[in-house]
C-alpha cells in the first residue's frame, strides 16, 4: 500500500512561517512527510524548489533542494547526491536559517550513511540535530535521532543506539506520528535481541505492533512483526514465530497481491529460514525459500543478503548430505561477501573524495571572495582617495583664482588695482607690436583737495567717495574700458580703441557726472570734483610712459585750477 500514514497531522502551524516562501517549504515538507511514494516525494520537492525559485527566496531554495538531494539519495544514487548536499551544508550555514541547516546537514548525513561513511554521516548528524532543535522542529528532530541511532548500532554501541531509538519514539509519538513510534520501537526490539535480552524485545516488539495497530497496520508493520518472529524463535516459540512471519508478508503486499517492499521480503524470507525452517529441519522448503531470495537479492544488487543467503543454503545442503553442493555454496557466500565489502569500501573511499574536493571548492570559493572583497576594498578606497585628491584639487584651483582675482583688485573699491591696469597695458602694447597701432587712450583721474574731505568729513567719508567714485566710473565707461584704482585718490581709465578727441569726451562727461553726483547723501555739505588728465597711448608700448604720459595731462588739470580735463601729448 503505496499510501500516506493514517492521521499523521500537520506538525507545523503554517501560519507561523510569515513569509510565502517560507509558508511554501512548510507546506511542501508536511506534503513530502506525508506521501510514501518516493517519485512523489521527489516530484513534489522539485515543485516546490521551482516555486522557491520563482520567489527568489534563498532559504526555500536551500530547503527545497535539500528534499529533493535526500530523496534522490535515497531511491538514487547516494554518490550523485553528495556533492549537492555537502554544498548545501556551505550554502545553509552561510544563510544562517536553522531548519536550512538542519535539512542541509541532515540530507548530508543520510548520503553519507548510504555510502558507508559512518563517523562522518554522525558529525553531520549531530549539527542536523542542534540545528532542528535550535529550530523547535520535533519532528525532524526524531528523524535524525532515527539515524543517528542506527549509526551507533553500527559501530557496535547497542546501549547508546537503544537510548536514541528510545528518545526518537518519544519524538514521534509527540508529533502524533504513532506509526514512526514504533518503528524506532521495532529497531529498538532488534537492538535488546542482539544484546541478549528476547524477554525485553519481545515486550518492545509488542509494544510496537499496539502502535502499528492505532495507525492501521501500515507496510512497515511488518518490520515489528518480522522482529518479533524473530524474538519468538528466540524463545524457541517457532510456530508463533511462523505466524508472524506470515502475516508480515500479507503485510508487505499490494492490492493485487504483489510484493510491495522486495527489500522487507528479502530479510523476512531470510528470518524465516534461519529461525523457523532450518531449526525444525523443513530443508526441503528452506532450499526453495533460500533460492527465491538469491534471485530477490541478485534484483536488487544486495551482495549482502545474498551472502546470507548463500551461506544457509550451505547449512542445508550440508544437512542433507549434499557436501559438494554446500562446498560450492560457500564459496559462492564468499564471493559475495566479499564483494559487499569492496562494494562498502569503494563507496566510502569515493564518497570522502567527493567530501574533499566539495571541501576544496568551498575553501577556494572562500579565498576566491576574501580576495575580490580585498580588491573591491581596495578600489573603493583609491576612489575615495581619488576623490578626495579632486576635491582638494578644485578647492585649490579656486583658492588660486580667488588669490589671482585679489591680486589684480582693488580691496576698498573691488575695481582693478594698479598691478591689473600695468599687466593690461602691457598686453595692449603687444597687441599694438603685432597688429599695428589701434588707438588706445589713458585717463589718469585724482580727487580734487582730498586730503580736505578726509579732515573735515572723516576718513569713513572720505573712503566712501572713492567706492561712489568707482561706481561712476563703471556706470559712464563703455565694457572695453579698464577702470583702475592706482592707489590713493588716484584712478586711471585704460580705453581701449578709442581715439584721444573720443577719450576727451568720455572724460568730461565723466566730469559732468562727478560735478551732478548727490554727495550730500554721503555727508551733508560734501561736494565732490575731480580732475583728469588723458593721453594718447597709441603706438606706445611702454606702459609707464603711457601713464606718465597722463599724469603730466593731470598735473596740468591741477595747475589750470582743478575740476577741468587736460589732453597730454604722446
Ligand atoms: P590735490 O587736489 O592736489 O590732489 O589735493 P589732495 O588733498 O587730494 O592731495 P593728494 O591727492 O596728494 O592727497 C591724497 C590724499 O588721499 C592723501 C590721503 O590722506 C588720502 N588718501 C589716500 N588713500 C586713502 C584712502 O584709502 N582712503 C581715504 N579716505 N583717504 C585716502
Ligand atoms: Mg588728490
Amino acid at each position: 500500500m503505496l499510501t500516506c500514514p493514517a492521521r499523521l497531522p500537520m506538525m507545523v502551524d503554517v501560519k507561523s512561517a510569515r513569509t510565502p516562501a517560507g509558508e511554501l517549504v512548510m507546506l511542501v515538507d508536511e506534503a513530502a512527510r506525508l506521501v510514501r511514494d518516493p517519485q512523489r516525494r521527489v516530484a513534489l520537492a522539485r515543485q516546490g524548489l521551482e516555486r522557491a525559485a520563482a520567489l527568489g527566496d534563498e532559504v526555500a531554495r536551500v530547503r527545497c533542494t535539500a528534499m529533493v538531494t535526500e530523496f534522490t539519495a535515497r531511491h538514487g544514487q547516494p554518490v550523485d547526491a553528495l556533492p549537492t548536499a555537502l554544498s548545501l551544508v556551505g550554502e545553509a550555514d552561510a544563510l544562517g536559517d536553522p531548519l536550512a541547516i538542519a535539512q542541509a546537514h541532515h540530507t548530508a548525513a543520510m548520503c553519507l550513511h548510504l555510502l558507508d561513511c559512518v563517523p562522518e554521516s554522525m558529525e553531520h548528524g549531530h549539527e542536523a540535530l542542534e540545528a532542528y532543535r535550535a529550530a523547535g522542529d520535533a519532528y525532524g528532530e526524531g528523524r535524525v535521532l532515527s539515524l543517528v541511532a542506527t549509526l551507533w548500532a553500527e559501530m557496535g554501541d547497542r546501549h547508546q543506539a537503544l537510548e536514541l531509538f528510545e528518545q526518537a519514539h518519544d519524538l514521534f509519538l509527540a508529533c502524533a506520528d504513532p506509526s514512526g513510534a514504533a518503528t524506532m520501537l521495532a529497531m529498538m526490539a532488534d537492538g535488546q535481541r542482539e544484546i541478549g535480552d528476547p524477554v525485553a524485545a519481545a515486550g518492545t516488539c509488542e509494544r510496537a505492533l499496539r502502535l502499528f495497530g492505532t495507525a492501521g497496520m501500515p507496510v512497515d508493520a511488518q518490520r515489528a512483526m518480522t522482529a518479533y518472529a524473530q524474538v519468538l524463535a528466540d524463545l524457541h516459540r517457532l510456530e508463533e514465530a511462523e505466524r508472524w512471519l506470515d502475516r508480515a508478508a500479507d503485510h508487505n503486499r499490494l492490492p493485487g497481491g504483489a510484493v510491495a517492499n522486495q527489500g522487507y521480503e528479502v530479510n523476512r524470507l531470510l528470518v524465516l529460514v534461519r529461525t523457523v525452517l532450518n531449526p525444525s529441519a523443513r530443508w526441503d522448503a528452506a532450499r526453495e525459500t533460500l533460492e527465491r531470495v538469491i534471485g530477490l537479492a541478485g534484483a536488487l544488487h544486495s551482495q549482502r543478503s545474498g551472502a546470507q543467503a548463500e551461506s544457509l543454503l550451505a547449512e542445508v545442503l550440508h544437512a542433507t548430505g549434499d557436501d559438494a553442493g554446500a562446498y560450492q555454496h560457500l564459496l559462492r557466500c564468499r564471493e559475495l561477501a566479499d564483494a559487499a565489502a569492496h562494494g562498502a569500501h569503494d563507496r566510502r573511499i569515493q564518497a570522502l573524495r567527493v567530501r574533499f574536493e566539495v571541501a576544496q571548492a568551498q575553501r577556494e570559493a572562500a579565498q576566491y571572495r576574501r580576495q575580490t572583497e580585498a580588491q573591491a576594498a581596495i578600489i573603493a578606497e583609491l576612489e575615495q582617495a581619488r576623490a578626495t585628491l579632486a576635491g582638494q584639487m578644485a578647492d585649490l584651483q579656486r583658492l588660486n583664482e580667488e588669490v589671482l582675482h585679489l591680486s589684480r583688485t582693488d580691496p576698498l573699491t573691488g575695481i582693478a588695482n594698479r598691478r591689473r591696469v600695468t599687466e593690461y597695458l602691457t598686453d595692449l602694447s603687444k597687441i599694438n607690436q603685432r597688429y599695428g597701432a589701434p588707438p588706445v587712450a589713458v585717463a589718469l583721474f585724482d580727487v580734487d583737495k582730498f586730503k580736505h574731505v578726509n579732515d573735515r568729513y572723516g576718513h569713513e567719508a572720505g573712503d566712501r567717495v572713492l567706492v561712489a567714485l568707482s561706481r561712476l566710473m563703471a556706470d559712464h565707461l563703455r565694457v572695453t574700458d579698464l577702470p583702475a584704482r592706482l592707489g590713493g585718490d588716484e584712478f586711471v581709465i585704460v580705453m581701449p580703441g578709442i581715439s584721444l578727441d573720443g577719450a576727451m569726451r568720455a572724460c568730461h562727461r565723466l566730469l559732468e557726472a562727478v560735478r551732478g553726483y548727490p554727495w550730500e547723501q554721503i555727508t551733508p555739505g560734501l561736494a565732490v570734483r575731480i580732475s583728469i588728465g588723458v593721453a594718447d597711448g597709441s603706438g606706445l608700448t611702454d606702459p609707464d610712459e603711457m601713464l606718465r604720459n597722463a599724469d603730466t595731462a593731470l598735473y596740468r588739470a591741477k595747475e589750470a585750477g582743478r575740476d577741468a580735463v587736460m589732453a597730454g601729448s604722446p
